[in-house]
């Protein structure tokens, strides 16, 4: 475990399948300060309690399509704002949101009156044969967001939550059809956000086949950011 100095407030982004859960479960772990939101974590369990808001959702995402922007920008401002993580000393991560130039410029507007802008993105770079191979073995557990992988990191007991021991789901949108959708969903609004990103001079890209391989390095960039 350790500490960070400085206010941390970080944005993980990657590929669909990148490891963006799997990472940001072993930073919660190392920097116990850090909190995290993942906005698909927050939409499944909208669609699990089968409010207004989830029932919408579910469309767009079966159909590997991103969920229009004005939704996702209330849902999760105002977690950030329920959570009071908008604060100029407060320390969090974001997975998932925002993840198009617009998400970015109306959350950047939102986090500039409160003085607790983001200040380091990170996209994780895995080779696309490797995340293909992922989705298909991957089982989440909802209410927590809890991520398995039969190869790399199976559940101790088969179908079942290591923590809780509630049933593990297959998401709906981890198919091979849907995700050769997403993928080019991500292609295709990943430009843009970067670009923004780059131009702010926060972001940093770290490579690897495996989540082994990423955490180390991302960890570096983190202690060396903000401790
Ligand atoms: P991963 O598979 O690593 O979890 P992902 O980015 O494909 O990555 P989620 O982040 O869980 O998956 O998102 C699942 C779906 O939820 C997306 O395909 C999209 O429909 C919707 N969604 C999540 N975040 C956003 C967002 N910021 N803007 C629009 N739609 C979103
Ligand atoms: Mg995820």
């Amino acid at each position: 475990m350790s500490q960070l100095i400085k206010p941390a407030r970080l944005l993980l982004l990657g590929a669909p399948g990148s490891g963006k859960g799997t990472q940001t479960t072993r930073l919660l772990k190392q920097f116990p300060a850090i909190s995290s939101v993942s906005s698909g974590d927050l939409l499944r369990k909208e669609i699990s309690s089968k409010t207004q808001l989830g029932l919408l959702a579910s469309g767009y995402i079966q159909e590997g399509k991103l969920i229009p922007d004005e939704l996702i920008i209330n849902l999760l401002t105002s977690y950030l704002s329920n959570n009071k993580w908008l604060t100029p000393k407060s320390t969090w991560l974001l997975d998932g949101f925002p993840r198009t130039q617009n998400q970015a410029k109306v959350l950047d507007s939102t986090l500039d009156k409160f003085n607790s802008k983001l200040n380091l993105v990170v996209e994780l770079n895995v080779p696309e044969e490797v995340i293909l191979e992922r989705i298909e073995n991957r089982f989440v557990h909802v209410p927590s967001g809890r991520v398995y992988n039969l190869q790399y990191n199976p559940p101790k007991i088969l179908g079942k939550d290591d923590i809780t021991g509630e049933p593990l789901t297959k998401r709906p949108d981890d198919n091979i059809e849907v995700f050769a959708k997403r993928l080019q969903e991500y292609k295709v609004t990943m430009g843009p956000l970067k670009d923004y990103y780059e131009n702010q001079g926060i972001l940093k890209v770290v490579s690897g086949e495996t989540s082994d391989i990423i955490f180390p390095k991302l960890k570096e960039l983190i202690v060396n950011k903000f401790d």
